[in-house]
Formats: structure tokens, sequence, C-alpha cells
């Protein structure tokens, strides 16, 4: 007997990067930050008590939800919150979108958790190429038919970032239509679109602890976006989890959000390591496009992307490749601190002597 659903036999799940435990690794492979997360993080995991595990968290995660409507500039019925910003982007697809008629636009070379989050719902996709210069076609994307768009800005696994004037325009000339920006990487760029979500109700902002606060472990992400939106995203939630947001995580992230001082001096680490790195990088031949978030995408001719990662596996440095057309000539690699950094370029010249 096979009790798998035609559902469950028939989708392609989502790959997440290498978790590997069996020797230590430099691990670049999966955007965590190389800093831990604030101290303010730890004291607070020390004062949770048995009381605060022993009931049910709060379902709307309101303490977190005010917190980070403080720290947005917005207010708590803009926000919501989730078991990790994947789970606000799954959420959103049956809250904004239908299974008949114009569905979902998004780009080839993207997050690849969409087309799993569209095909899981039964919505239908139009899938529009990058540009020549791996950047998203904004033009082609506003012509497609379709009722709303996911944008990973920056843009994941290149790393290229459009800026919120350029956002803007586009916003404003699809007025019909949902935009929702993942700003999972936002903060090592700065053009976060939070403050256009008061002026256009098409906006709705995904982002998460996991990246810049370096609290991948937690899972927790949120959206920011009209009450319209944010009710949506309730409803559905309530179909799936009451409770997605645990004790932990909301006092952990409300921790996290007090301490914007550690929280801004260890983006701007990130930011100047990945100039760093990306410099030598390109004095070693490869090719690797401006990066606005805490990874490069480099590749080199004459090298795949899986021999560079392979060679790379060997020597114990985790960098993340796919097998798939564009993406296969290139590795995409976390910045990591200054001396995980210099170990990456130190085998890089090895494996390219
Ligand atoms: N969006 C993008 C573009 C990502 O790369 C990731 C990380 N895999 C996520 C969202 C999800 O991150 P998390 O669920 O940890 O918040």
């Amino acid at each position: 007997m096979n009790f798998l659903s035609k559902k469950a036999r028939g989708i392609l799940p989502y790959t997440a990067g290498e978790q590997l435990r069996d020797r230590t690794y430099v691990k670049l492979n999966t955007n965590e930050n190389p800093y831990p997360p604030s101290p303010r993080v730890m004291e607070a995991l020390s004062r949770i008590e048995g009381e605060a595990l022993r009931r049910y968290p709060r379902p709307d995660a309101g303490m977190l939800r005010a917190a980070i409507a403080e720290r947005e500039g917005v207010a708590p019925e803009n926000v919501f919150c989730g078991n990790g910003s994947d789970e606000v982007l799954a959420l959103s697809f049956p809250a904004f979108f239908d299974g008949d008629g114009a569905g979902v636009c998004f780009a080839d070379i993207t997050y690849s958790f969409y087309e799993v989050f569209a095909a899981f719902f039964g919505i239908p996709t139009t899938i529009v190429p990058l540009n020549a210069q791996f950047a998203l076609d904004l033009p082609a994307m506003r012509a497609a038919d379709c009722r709303g768009y996911y944008i990973a800005n920056p843009n994941a696994p290149t790393g290229i970032g459009v800026g919120r004037d350029v956002m803007e325009a586009f916003i404003a000339s699809v007025p019909e239509k949902l935009v929702v920006a993942d700003e999972a990487y936002m903060d090592f760029f700065g053009e976060s679109l939070v403050p256009l979500t008061k002026k256009y109700g098409n906006l709705l902002v995904v982002k998460t602890f996991s990246k810049s606060y370096a609290l991948a472990g937690m899972r927790c992400g949120y959206a920011v976006g009209a009450p319209a939106l944010i009710e949506g995203l309730f409803r559905m939630k309530d179909c799936f989890n009451s409770y997605p947001v645990d004790a932990v995580a909301e006092a952990v992230c409300v921790a996290a959000l007090s301490d914007a001082e550690y929280h801004a001096n260890t983006v701007a680490l990130v930011v100047s390591e990945r100039e760093r790195v990306r410099g030598e990088l390109l004095k070693m031949g490869f090719i690797v496009p401006e990066s606005r978030a805490n990874f490069l995408f480099a590749g080199r001719a004459g090298k795949s992307g899986k021999e560079i990662y392979t060679k790379l596996k060997e020597a114990g440095v985790l960098v993340r490749f796919w097998d798939k057309p564009v993406l296969r000539d290139f590795c995409r690699i976390t910045v990591g601190t200054r001396a995980e950094n210099d170990v990456l370029i130190d085998q890089l010249h090895k494996i390219l002597s």
C-alpha cells in the first residue's frame, strides 16, 4: 500500500542547503550570519521560565509584533509573524492567489521555494528569465499576465539588489497586482520598501531574523503591509497552526530587536568582508556580480560550479551550487568571518593553481 496522496507523490519539494555534521567545515553554504546573535539574546534565553513554556504562546505573537512595529516605524496591525519567513511566504500564496486565472510571476533565477509553494497550492506561474547581466527583467515582469509578483530583493542566489526608487516605480505601475518583496537579505543593502507599505496597498514586505540578526536556528520571520493583507495571512495561519511563533522565539527576537547597535555593527562587518572577498575573487578571474546581500555569486571560465564546490568541500569549505542551466557555472558563497574568508581564498588559490 502506498498511503501517500497524489499531491505528496507528485510534488518536487524544496532542497535546503547541506547541514553536514560529519566534520568541522568552514560553512559558507546557507547564508547564515558568521557572527553570534546579540548578547541580549542569550540573556533573554537565560531568563525564560518554565511557566512561559507550560502555557501556549500568544497566538498573534503580540509582544513581538509590537516590537517589530516600533523598529520598522509601522503599527502592530501592519505586522504578521511566522515560523521563519519561509512560513510567511508559504501562507501568502493561498492568502492572495487562486488556482484559476492568472497566477504569480517571478524570475527564473530566484529563491527556488516560490516555485514549490506555487506548485503545492496549485497556483499558475509565469516565469520571467533574468536579463544578460543576471538582473531582474522588470519591464518583462510588468508585461506578464499575472495577479502578483514575488521579488527577492536582493535576489538570491545572484545577490543583485534593486534600489528603492526603481522598485517604487514598478509597484506604482502595477496597482492592480500584489508585489511581495522578499527582503531576507535587505539589511545588507539598506533599501527596504517597508516605508512604502504606507503608500501602496499592493505591497507586502517579508523579512527574517535568520540572516542579519543571526537567528536562523530560532525560525522567525515577518511581513509588513496594509491591515487587509495582514488579515489574509492571519486567516491562513489559523488554518494551519495557531501558534507558529513559540514563546522562546518571541522573547529572543524582541531582545535581538532591542540591540540596534549590535545589529548595525555585525551588518557592517559582513558588508566590509563581502567587498574584500569579492575583490579577491575578481583578482582570481571570477565573474562576480556586485552583491547587496551576505553572499557572493561567483563563476570562473573553465571551472564548473560543481568542480569548485567539490574541491572546496574536500578541503573542508562548504559552498552551494545548483546543477541547473546558468547556475551550474557558478557557486554561491556566503560571507564568513575574516578568518573563514581567508581559508576560502587560500583554498581557491590552491584549486586554481
Ligand atoms: N527568502 C530568501 C530569498 C531566502 O534565501 C531565505 C533563506 N533560505 C528565506 C526567504 C527564508 O528564510 P527563513 O525561513 O530562515 O526566514
